[in-house]
């Protein structure tokens, strides 16, 4: 399924064109247009799903197994020193975006970046009842 305004579903299958970096059959790698780094790029699959929760489970697998392949390769060809992958879900988490992707974030020292959270405190009772809505 495709979706008719959405510019990921028209950049991944090739109607806007991009800087393509990797192409199969469902995915497409291309750079991000607004990059945190130097090599800043996002996997689109080639299906319009629009977040973690659409993306079915096999996707879900083949996406990471790309990612890993991806980031080999860039650190290979870029020479970064680190790499973050990112995946905003949501626009309270970040996405801006409603078309799944996951961000490759090769990283340099003093890239000037900080991709990260401020830690917070929690009891272990706190722990316990979150661990156990969770589990059931
Ligand atoms: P997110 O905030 O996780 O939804 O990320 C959206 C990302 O898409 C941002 O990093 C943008 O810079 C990037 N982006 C938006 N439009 C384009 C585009 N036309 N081509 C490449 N990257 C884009
Ligand atoms: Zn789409």
């Amino acid at each position: 399924m495709k979706e008719e305004n959405c510019i990921f579903c028209k950049i991944a299958n090739g109607e806007i064109p991009s800087k393509t970096i990797y192409e199969d059959d469902t995915f497409r790698v291309i750079l991000d247009l607004g990059p945190a780094t130097r090599g800043h790029a996002l996997i689109l699959p080639k299906e319009h799903y629009a977040n973690l929760y659409e993306l079915p489970e096999d996707t879900a697998g083949a996406a990471m197994k790309l990612a890993k392949k991806m980031a080999e390769r860039m650190r290979d060809a870029l020479g970064c020193q680190g790499l973050n992958l990112v995946q905003n879900n949501g626009d309270l988490a970040g996405q801006t975006v409603f078309h799944f992707h996951m961000h490759i974030i090769p990283r340099y020292s003093a890239d000037g970046q900080k991709i990260g959270w401020k830690p917070g405190a929690v009891t272990q009772e706190e722990l316990e009842e979150i661990k156990n809505s969770i589990v059931g």
